[in-house]
């Protein structure tokens, strides 16, 4: 079936592609492994320096970068240079700290000298999301080529336009032919190419369903994983906290990328004491957040990534009110088939709801009210997640504890959650497993290899 890149806001096919044969796919792995040959042997100096003109060419072009991101898959200009920036970030970021991070370590034992060395794998399979259609691609990719890896990428298929685009600028950089690929092919081509012995490994950043697939998989053939998975992160908003600039916050953090975020805020847990005016509050903020044209800087969210996402969406609204969820701020798919969808506040939701038991990727802001922050950190952990969280409050020590006993990947206090090339980022519960980013990162996909002398 071809592949199409059509504008979720206007229903436009802006182009379609036709996916690879399986001789084209073939030629792909081929080219790929011959680079690996090659690439492994280069040093970090000469990774770095092709690393950094791939971040050049990202800043020099970020909104011509951006506009393919914004019309293929719906997030506003403003967002979308945000991501093209952060992405040169990543890739100066690795370019500066990959040799550090993969230092010989020496360690004693009972050799005269005994060290860790890290050495690369060969091809890493990336199988990518279209939410954050570049950063998902670089995080993974900026680590992994310094590695002295090589990268194939299945990107999401709404958004083939973004996956060709990211593999033109790693050639503009200098990066030699096969060292990343984007491969156009339908999720049916996977199995075969986790089976075949020239992948070594596989990320995937998606649906739990999709982990669980491409997981159990790659287990059949003994590769390694990593997954990032879904999220319905907690925000932790405690009594002491600026119920005002809180509110702020908690709207700004549920509309990242129009609702469509693995960290967006989804579970707003308030206790009861400024739960009435936290609510008003919020609700205000979410109001006065600007739909429009998503090409006009000054847009705050645009329509989500595809028509058949909203439909969901409102398919597990409509499912939780009619089991009893209020609505406190009424929004919604304007019009079947629109994928627009005006953001929503619930509350009083009751358990065996989707509201309460799923993950919601869209702009729904679901109100939990508790006594205590003993019971606010009992609901943040009544959940099949456990990526990110974040807690609200004027008191920081207290927050450092309750931290502690927070099952999720990552915990912020007083800030929204986000990702940063320094910090580990991933999940735990059915979020997935494994890290991205940081030093930590890095390591995931290299043979993390004991030297022992006698
Ligand atoms: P998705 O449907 O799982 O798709 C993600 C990627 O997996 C796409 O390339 C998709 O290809 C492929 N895929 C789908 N089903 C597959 C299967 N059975 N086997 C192998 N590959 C498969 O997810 P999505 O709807 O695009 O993204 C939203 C989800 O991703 C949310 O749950 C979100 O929380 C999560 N996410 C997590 C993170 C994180 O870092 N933890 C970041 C972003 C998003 P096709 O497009 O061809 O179907």
């Amino acid at each position: 079936m071809a592949i199409k890149s059509r504008n979720p806001a206007t229903k436009e096919v802006l182009k379609t592609f036709e996916p690879h044969t399986s001789a084209e796919l073939e030629n792909i792995l081929y080219t790929a492994d011959a680079a690996f040959a090659k690439w492994q042997k280069t040093l970090f100096d000469e990774r770095a320096k092709l690393m950094r003109q791939a971040a050049q060419e990202l800043r020099d072009n970020n909104r011509h970068y951006a506009k393919t991101i914004t019309l293929e898959m719906g997030k506003p200009i403003r967002e979308a240079v945000a991501e093209i920036n952060k992405c040169a970030l990543c890739c100066d970021f690795y370019a500066d700290n990959a040799e550090n991070y993969l230092q010989d370590e020496e360690i004693s034992s009972d050799a005269s000298i005994s060290y860790i060395t890290y050495q690369p794998l060969g091809i890493i399979l990336a199988i990518m999301p279209w939410n954050f259609p570049f950063w998902q691609v670089f995080r993974f990719a900026a680590p992994s080529l310094m590695a002295g890896n090589v990268g194939l990428l299945k990107h999401a298929s709404n958004v083939p336009q973004c996956a060709l685009a990211i593999e033109e600028i790693f050639k503009k950089a200098g990066f030699p032919e096969g060292v990343f690929t984007s491969a156009l092919i339908e999720t049916s081509e996977i199995e075969n190419l986790i089976k075949d012995d020239r992948i070594k490994a596989v990320t995937l950043t998606g649906s739990e369903g999709a982990g669980a697939s491409v997981g159990a998989l790659a287990g059949s053939q003994i590769k390694k994983t990593v997954l990032e998975l879904g999220g319905s992160d907690a925000f932790i908003v405690l009594q002491d906290t600026n119920v005002e600039e809180t509110a702020k916050m908690a709207a700004k953090a549920r509309m990242i990328n129009t609702g469509q975020s693995c960290i967006a805020a989804k579970r707003f847990i308030v206790e009861e004491a400024i739960a009435q005016p936290f609510m008003q509050r919020m609700k205000f903020y979410l109001e006065q957040m600007k739909r429009g044209d998503t090409l006009d800087e000054t847009t705050d969210y645009g329509p989500l990534a595809r028509p058949d996402l909203a439909e969901s969406v409102q398919k597990q609204v409509n499912d939780s009110v009619a089991k009893g969820a209020q609505i406190i701020l009424d929004g919604g798919q304007p019009e079947p088939e629109s994928a627009y969808f005006y953001p929503m506040m619930l509350t009083n939701i009751p358990a065996g709801t989707p509201a309460h038991d799923e993950e919601i990727f869209g702009p729904v802001a679901c109100i939990f009210v508790v006594k205590d922050a003993e019971e606010a950190i009992r609901v943040a952990n009544d959940c099949r997640y456990g990526l990110g969280a974040s807690i609200w409050t004027g008191n920081v020590p207290e927050a450092r504890r309750l931290a502690r006993q927070i099952e999720a990947g990552a915990v912020f206090i007083n800030g929204i959650v986000q990702s940063h090339p320094a910090l580990p980022f991933g999940g735990i519960k059915k979020s997935g497993y494994g890290r991205e980013l940081s030093y930590v990162g890095i390591r995931e996909f290299v043979n993390q290899k004991t030297v022992w002398v006698a």
